[in-house]
C-alpha cells in the first residue's frame, strides 16, 4: 500500500482508523479528513460509534488500528492534554465552585510552564466576548441558564486555541428553542474563528443546517460524505435516504421490466434510458414528497386517492394511496383543500425517483411518467 500523504491544510486526518471492544468491531476501518476551518458534523443513530470517532481523536479512547494526525503531527501516542484539540461536551462539566472566569481560564491555568497572569486575562475576556458572556463573569454556574452554561463550556475549548474542536451532541440538553439559538450562536462563532470543527449528532436538521460536510454513519460504517445538499439528492443508499430529509422518504419494492420499465404499486413506469439493472431485477423505488406535486392530470405519473392529509402550517402533506396497501407522500399547498377519499393526480419532478438495487445502494435518479399505452 502507498504511503498516505498528510497535506498540511488538514486539521484532523485518521487513516484506516477501526475500534473494537474485545471482540466486538465497533467502527470498521475508515478514513476521515477535516480541513482548517471546515465544520463537519458526525451524523447517525445512538450506538453508531459518533462519540467513538471523537475520544479517539482527543485521545480518550485507543484506535485498535490506524493512524490519527492533528495538524499534521501523528498523535496515537501523544497524551489526551498534549493533543491540540479541545472537546466540548453535553453535559457541559463545569466546576460548580469556580466562577465563569475561573471555568473558562481552568485550561491555560493548567498550562506547564505557567503563564502570565495577565496573559490568562486577556484570553479569558477575549474568549467571554467570542461566546457573549461577558457580563456573567463573576457568576457560578448554577446561577445560569442552560444556553449560557453550554456557552461557558465553549469558551474553555476556545481559549485553548486549539487546531479543532470536538463537539459531543453539545445542543442535545436545550430545548428546541434554545437549541436553534445556540446552533446559529455556534455558527457564528464559528465563522469568526474559523477553526476546524468536528460535531456529533443525531438530529438530522443539526446536520444539514450546520454542516459544511455530513458525515453519515450506521452501525459503526460510514455510509456516505457529502455535502447537505449532496446528501438529500444523491443519497447513496436506503439508509441514508431515510435518514436525511422529513417527513422520511416512503420506499417501495419494485421489478424491472424490459426497456427499463419500473413496476411498482401497480403502476408501470417509463424512466430515462439506462437505469442500469437487469430486466426482472429486484430494486428498490423512494420518492421524496418535495419532489411530487398534485396535478390536473395533464402530465401525470400517478393516479390515486387522498388517505389522510398532514397540515403544518407552510405546506401539508398527502398521503396518497396508489393501489393495493402501497401509497406515497405528496406535498401540497397549505391551502389545498383536498382531502381523504378526494381522487388525484400527482406529477413528478425530474430526478424525483430514487433507484435502489437490491442490495440497497443507489442505482440512479429518473424521471418517471406512466409508460405509454
Ligand atoms: P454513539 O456516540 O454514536 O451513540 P458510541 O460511540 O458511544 O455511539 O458507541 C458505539 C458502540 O460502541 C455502541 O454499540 C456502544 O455500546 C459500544 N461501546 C462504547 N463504549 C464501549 C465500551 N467501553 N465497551 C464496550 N462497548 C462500548
Ligand atoms: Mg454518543
Amino acid at each position: 500500500m502507498p504511503a498516505l500523504s498528510h497535506p498540511a491544510g488538514l486539521a484532523v486526518s485518521l487513516v484506516q482508523v477501526a475500534k473494537s471492544y474485545g471482540d466486538v468491531e465497533v467502527l470498521q476501518p475508515f478514513d476521515l479528513q477535516v480541513a482548517q476551518g471546515e465544520f463537519v458534523v458526525l451524523l447517525g443513530p445512538s450506538g453508531c460509534g459518533k462519540s467513538t470517532i471523537l475520544k479517539m481523536i482527543a485521545g480518550l479512547e485507543e484506535a485498535s488500528h490506524g493512524e490519527i494526525h492533528v495538524d499534521g503531527e501523528l498523535v496515537n501516542y501523544v497524551r489526551p492534554r498534549d493533543r491540540n484539540v479541545a472537546m466540548v461536551f453535553q453535559n457541559y462539566a463545569l466546576y460548580p465552585h469556580m466562577t465563569v472566569r475561573e471555568n473558562i481560564a481552568f485550561p491555560l491555568r493548567m498550562t506547564r510552564p505557567r503563564l502570565k497572569r495577565s496573559l490568562i486575562d486577556d484570553r479569558t475576556t477575549a474568549a467571554a466576548g467570542i461566546v457573549d458572556l461577558t457580563r456573567y463573569l463573576d457568576r457560578r454556574p448554577a446561577q445560569l441558564s442552560g444556553g449560557q452554561r453550554q456557552r461557558v463550556a465553549l469558551a474553555r475549548a476556545i481559549i485553548r486555541r486549539p487546531a479543532a474542536f470536538l463537539m459531543d451532541e453539545p445542543l442535545s440538553n436545550l430545548d428546541a428553542l434554545l437549541r436553534a439559538d445556540m446552533r446559529t450562536s455556534l455558527l457564528e462563532m464559528h465563522s469568526r474563528i474559523k477553526k476546524a470543527t468536528l460535531y456529533v449528532t443525531h438530529d438530522q436538521i443539526e446536520a444539514m443546517t450546520m454542516a459544511d460536510r455530513v458525515v453519515v454513519l450506521n452501525e459503526g460504517r460510514i455510509q456516505q460524505v457529502g455535502k447537505p445538499h449532496e446528501l438529500y439528492t444523491a443519497p447513496a443508499n436506503t439508509f441514508v435516504a431515510q435518514f436525511i430529509g422529513s417527513p422520511r422518504m416512503p420506499l417501495h419494492p419494485a421489478v424491472v421490466g424490459e426497456d427499463g420499465t419500473l413496476e411498482f404499486a401497480g403502476a408501470s413506469l417509463a424512466t430515462e434510458a439506462g437505469i442500469g439493472l437487469e430486466a426482472d431485477s429486484q430494486a428498490t423505488v423512494g420518492l421524496r414528497p418535495s419532489s411530487l406535486r398534485i396535478s390536473d392530470g395533464h402530465t401525470h405519473a400517478f393516479v390515486g386517492t387522498v388517505r389522510r392529509r398532514d397540515y403544518l402550517g407552510s405546506d401539508s402533506y398527502l398521503e396518497v394511496e396508489l393501489s393495493g396497501e402501497s401509497s406515497i407522500m405528496v406535498r401540497a399547498d397549505a391551502h389545498s383543500r383536498l382531502g381523504p377519499g378526494d381522487p388525484v393526480y400527482v406529477d413528478a419532478e425530474p430526478g424525483a425517483i430514487h433507484l435502489f438495487d437490491e442490495a440497497g445502494a443507489r442505482v440512479c435518479g429518473a424521471f418517471v411518467r406512466p409508460r405509454d399505452p
